[in-house]
């Protein structure tokens, strides 16, 4: 394990990401070629040439998530951890996934070794898409417009919200974006005859869940029926953006009434994957 601690040391030159391809490592020579020629072909011809190189087997993100791992867990956080950071980066680890990694090591390795990883990582997750960058991308994945923040019933919202008016005539409908984590209120679309809710899945991934049953998941085109009086919430993935449609059905003595937010107790209880 020291041995993978000191070669990680040396490492400067970007790894290949291509699939299949030979990565080329350098650092080892570079560095101690004179002082440790054979630990630098080591480093250079076997733990990158050979293991690293090894894509077929096993992928680049997996090796980058086993060498962050076992960093992390001895408890290394300088320059070593750094860069295996941002190859972990270069090779698709997400933000989001970064985060929960992180957060999943804690409970084996060590609460401050986490804490430690994390400010390492939060800078170099940093750049990554803003609110506003990741808003502009959701847009382009879905037909319908975002539409503006649903300002009118922020108060029964966690999270930021849009709405876009489809259709005022005939069937009325709305669209209604969700970001990440953003969800409503419990509610009860309350009707004496007739009435309730129905939601179409437009774009992303979220959620539907009735009081007392397990939630929903609601993917592109998934049609939620949602009868009055029922208690219910609805909203995004934690990693996700999401959209539906929403169909009010018309009844007699319509109402809705707002309960108590979904808290993040119960929204961190959903799964975080399907
Ligand atoms: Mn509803």
């Amino acid at each position: 394990m020291k041995n993978i601690y000191f070669i990680s040391l040396l490492l400067t030159t970007t790894l290949n990401t291509m699939a299949q391809q030979k990565i080329v490592q350098t650092a080892g020579r570079t560095q101690l070629g004179e002082f440790a020629p054979e630990f630098a072909h080591l480093n250079d011809d076997i733990l990158f040439g050979e293991v690293w190189s090894r894509n077929d087997l096993l992928s680049l993100r997996d090796r980058s998530l086993v060498t962050l791992t076992a960093l992390i867990s001895q408890g290394i956080t300088d320059s070593s951890l750094s860069y295996h950071l941002q190859e972990a980066k270069k090779n698709g680890i997400t933000r989001t996934e970064i985060a929960e990694i992180i957060t999943h090591i804690a409970f084996y390795a060590g609460w401050p070794k986490a804490w430690a990883a994390f400010n390492q990582a939060k800078n170099i997750w940093s750049d990554d898409v803003t609110s506003d960058d990741a808003k502009a991308i959701f847009q382009k994945s879905m037909i319908f417009p975002i539409g503006e923040p649903n300002t009118a019933y922020a108060k029964y919202f966690i999270g930021n919200s849009y709405l876009a008016p489809i259709s005022a005539a005939q069937v009325k409908f709305v669209n209604v974006t969700f970001e990440p984590r953003c969800r409503n209120n419990w509610h009860i679309h309350k009707a004496t005859q007739g009435g309730g809710q129905m939601l179409v899945g437009v774009a992303g991934r979220g959620w539907y869940q009735e009081e007392g049953k397990e939630a929903v998941e609601i993917l592109p085109g998934t049609v939620i029926h949602i009868p009055a009086n029922v208690k219910h919430w609805h909203g995004a993935a934690a990693d996700s953006w999401f959209a539906h449609l929403a169909f009010e059905i018309e009844g007699d003595n319509t109402a809705n009434e707002w309960l108590e937010p979904v808290n993040d107790e119960q929204y961190d209880r959903l799964p975080c994957r399907k």
